[in-house]
């Protein structure tokens, strides 16, 4: 028997690519290792779980045996890999085995930035980016009347929101003068801020945590300007960074993420990288709809019909039910102005470059039912 296609990782990148290849090839032998349990879930649902009433076992769509079983894929499960040979084309696992493989897919995903945070309980701090994170917060969330959340972006105003149906009080920190700042303007980011807040979502903006300590009822939580927060829980949702460390020590080319070509191959031949962990053309794109249209160019590529990806425009659904919220951020266009139309029901930001071509977008509240008619004339990601 051949050596088999390894795909390191059992996230959204890792599953959607083997079910790409296994509509095109059902018979090369494959191998998914993955450090955590295997269980097939959808990360987005990690931030509006509570309002779903969901536990950290519901959210398993589907259990590893019957992930294994239709991918027609061995499964290894709570196993790392150490170290790669590309060369050799092996990898070493954290028990001493060692695979050796066709063609390797890294889909390795991204780790939660830690803020360099004093006090005796800066290490209690939570970060939720996979299924067992989720377990460990909503345990813990039992009897909490307040979550201090760093972080303003999508994730953290998602999971701000999100406490709300908990009837948790969330206090959402960011230095940044309005939430959302990196991909939507000034205008959109208070009107976004002024119906969380509406909803019970407190703000302490262009501010920063500076410690995080033990406290009599939890954490108390030191902001720059002195006051101080009580918190039964702190949340960090500051940013992903790539996970790069194995590829680096292989000798691959990295940047910000695995750099990778237009047909996810990676700097040595046979070696792959998708998701979170993955650069393409510059690109670091942690969400869903990017990963799809990887999973899909990388899979023709495993069956021998290679392929070059590209990306259309594709619009995010922030999942704050207080504020719809759709945003498509202008990538790689360095001049762009905004022009905002805004009433009490209804955002739409509009983001032009110099020759009049729609580069971003926002819809919020109304607006978000134009989705369909604005998404078609965005300029794409990647052509
Ligand atoms: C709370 C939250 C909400 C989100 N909401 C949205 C949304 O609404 N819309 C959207 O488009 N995107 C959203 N995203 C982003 C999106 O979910 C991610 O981009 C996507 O799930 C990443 O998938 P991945 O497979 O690349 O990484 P991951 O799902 O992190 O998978 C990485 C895998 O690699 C494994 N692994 C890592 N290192 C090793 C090793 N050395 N050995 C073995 N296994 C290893 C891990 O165990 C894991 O199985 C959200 C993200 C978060 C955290």
């Amino acid at each position: 028997m051949s050596d088999p296609v390894v795909i390191v990782g059992a996230g959204l990148a890792a599953y959607n690519c083997a079910r790409e290849f296994r509509k095109l090839d059902s018979s090369t032998p494959l191998t998914i290792v993955t450090r955590d349990g295997g269980g097939f879930y959808s990360k987005p649902m990690l931030s509006n779980a509570l309002a779903g009433n969901k536990t950290p076992q519901s959210l398993v769509m589907k259990p590893v045996e019957k992930m294994a079983e239709e991918l027609n894929a061995t499964i290894l499960v709570r196993r790392e890999v150490v170290s790669v040979d590309a060369a050799a084309r092996s990898l070493q696992l954290d028990d001493g085995t060692t695979l050796a493989w066709r063609d390797l897919v890294l889909a390795l995903g991204a780790d939660p930035i830690r803020l360099s945070l004093a006090g005796s309980a800066a290490g209690d701090v939570l970060s939720v980016n996979d299924l067992d994170d989720y377990a460990r917060f909503a345990e813990r969330l039992d009897g909490v009347r307040r979550v201090v959340i760093l972080g303003a972006g999508l994730i953290g105003c998602e999971f701000a929101n999100d406490l709300l149906a908990r009837g948790i009080e969330p206090v959402v920190i960011d230095p940044a003068g309005w939430p959302l700042s990196r991909l939507v303007p000034q205008q959109a980011g208070q009107w976004l801020q002024e119906r969380l807040a509406a909803a019970g979502v407190a703000f302490r903006l262009g501010r920063s945590a500076m410690a995080v300590l033990a406290g009599d009822d939890g954490y108390t939580v030191e902001l720059d300007d002195g006051e101080v927060l009580q918190a039964g829980l702190v949340l960090s949702a500051v940013g992903l960074c790539p996970r790069v460390a194995l590829a680096e020590a292989a000798g691959l080319a990295v940047a910000h993420g695995i750099v990778v070509d237009r047909g996810l191959q990676a700097s040595a031949p046979h070696v792959y990288a998708l998701g979170d962990c993955a650069e393409v053309a510059g690109l670091s794109l942690p969400f869903v709809m990017p990963i799809m249209q990887q999973a899909r160019t990388l899979a023709a590529g495993l069956a021998g019909n290679a392929t070059t990806l590209g990306y259309p425009a594709m619009p995010v659904v922030v999942k704050t039910p207080a504020c719809p919220t759709v945003v498509s951020p202008a990538l790689g266009v360095a001049e762009a102005i905004w022009q905002v139309e805004a009433d009490e029901a209804a955002l739409l930001a509009r983001h032009v470059d110099a020759e009049g071509r729609l580069v971003g977008l926002v819809l919020m509240g109304e607006a978000t039912k134009q989705r369909q008619q604005y998404a078609p004339q965005l300029v794409p990601w990647l052509a």
